[in-house]
């Protein structure tokens, strides 16, 4: 049985594991994070796992299963957090499936299938300026190029950081998990507003949202804001402002499944009062987890860029700057939290993950589903951040009955039409 007050001792716990500053300070690899890797990994072996760990320490700790041939079952998250960050983003669901294995054990269940559960490195962004890496490591995404490119602010490289914990950065391509799996899950605060809004205690993700960002360059002309008649103006501002408006409009057509667009940069020059502006910028993000919709409302918002740059006769340039694929969740594996969440009388609801998660490295390589809960006011990243402690044993609970269904040999997917 899911055992809440465990929970709640360890999320205490944890709440002690920080650096200096407000909140949560465990920033990848630094003493804290370091603390907690060796907490968690000690709450992994009470739980009657068995550890290794890989050349970027990843954590993985295995739980045998009746017969150790058939593929394993994976649920992972991170430990590490932003500066001045919340008790709950990663570490729940760590906690969560750790409790699943510590519950199997205490009920003498023993799975058909192994269960790995992970403790992923370096989920955040916040030191290194790219996120996810364990789990890049993990599928063979991260080279030892990019390891020694990789800085914090303090000048130190990646590569020099992972040297001084004893790992072995060198032979990076060793970290590449390669076990088949018959299933992957991860349980994470939902970070957003949606389930608290809806009053509901647990969310399935459809997919993680995956951004397309464009850099638009208009090439206005800077006049003199007194002597320039309004009719012989090229003003980038107000395209830009037009621009602005259009992606709001383009994003709100798409809804099934959702495409959210923003204008989240706007650079411009001379930037004076008494300038007419000419030379704009603007950063566009367009996320969905939807790569056909995302690519149908990016089609629109060009097209209106056009529309209203060649109405101003402003000539424009569009960079795209970068484009991430969506990762689905699978249709069998939603399915299956939804009926376990019928089962159990939880109100829930689907909806897609607009952050980016661990999981989303795994969707093409095994049946991936994520379970979402809801957190505060949906504030996240912060020391205000909290979730309720019936909601992530609920979770637990789910997870937990869906890891006990999948890891029956006699239990096998059904492919989507
Ligand atoms: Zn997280």
């Amino acid at each position: 049985m899911i055992d809440s007050v465990r929970l709640s001792q360890q999320l205490k716990t944890l709440q002690t594991i920080t650096g200096p500053g407000k909140g949560i300070n465990r920033l990848a690899f630094t003493d804290s994070d370091w603390q907690g890797r060796q907490y968690l990994c000690s709450l992994m072996e009470a739980a009657g796992l068995s550890i290794r760990t890989d050349a970027f320490g990843n954590v993985i700790g295995h739980y045998a299963g009746l017969d150790e041939s058939l593929p394993a079952i994976l649920i992972g998250s991170h430990g590490d957090s932003v500066p001045e960050g919340g008790n709950f983003d990663g570490i729940v669901g760590l906690l969560t499936a750790i409790e699943t294995v510590h519950s199997m054990k205490e009920d003498h269940f023993i799975p058909d299938h192994p269960l790995e559960i992970v403790l992923f490195m370096c989920e955040e962004s916040s030191r290194f300026g790219a996120a996810t890496l364990g789990s890049r490591a993990m599928r063979g995404e991260l080279s030892l190029a990019e390891i020694h490119q990789l800085h914090d602010a303090a000048h130190h490289s990646l590569f020099d950081i992972l040297k001084a914990r004893g790992l072995d950065p060198e032979h990076i391509e060793s970290a590449r998990y390669t076990r088949p799996l018959k299933a992957c899950f991860e349980v994470h605060i939902e970070q957003g507003k949606v389930l608290e809004h809806k009053s509901l205690s647990v969310g399935i993700v459809t997919g993680i949202a995956a951004p397309t960002r464009l850099m638009v360059h208009l090439h206005g002309c800077a006049d003199h804001s007194g002597a320039t008649p309004m009719d012989l103006r090229h003003d980038g501002l107000c395209a830009a402002s037009e621009i602005i408006l259009a992606v709001e409009q383009t994003a709100k057509t798409a809804c099934n499944p959702p495409v959210v667009g923003t204008v989240g940069r706007l650079d411009l020059s001379p930037n004076a009062m008494n300038v007419i502006p000419g030379e704009v910028q603007l950063g566009i993000d367009v996320r969905s987890i939807s790569a056909k919709a995302r690519a149908t409302v990016i089609a629109g918002i060009r097209a209106s860029i056009s529309q209203i740059t060649t109405a101003r006769k402003i000539p424009y340039t569009i960079e795209e700057i970068s484009s991430d694929q969506p990762a689905a969740m699978h249709p069998s594996v939603i399915q299956l939290l939804a009926s376990l969440c019928e089962e159990n009388q939880i109100p829930y609801d689907q909806l897609p993950s607009g952050a980016g998660h661990d999981i989303m490295h795994w969707a093409d390589y095994a049946p991936c589903g994520m379970l979402f809960i809801p957190c505060r006011h949906g504030i996240s990243h912060n020391p205000d951040e909290y979730a309720d402690l019936e909601d992530i044993t609920r979770a637990a609970n789910i997870l937990s009955q869906a890891v006990r269904r999948v890891s029956a040999c006699s239990f096998h997917w059904v492919d989507p039409q």
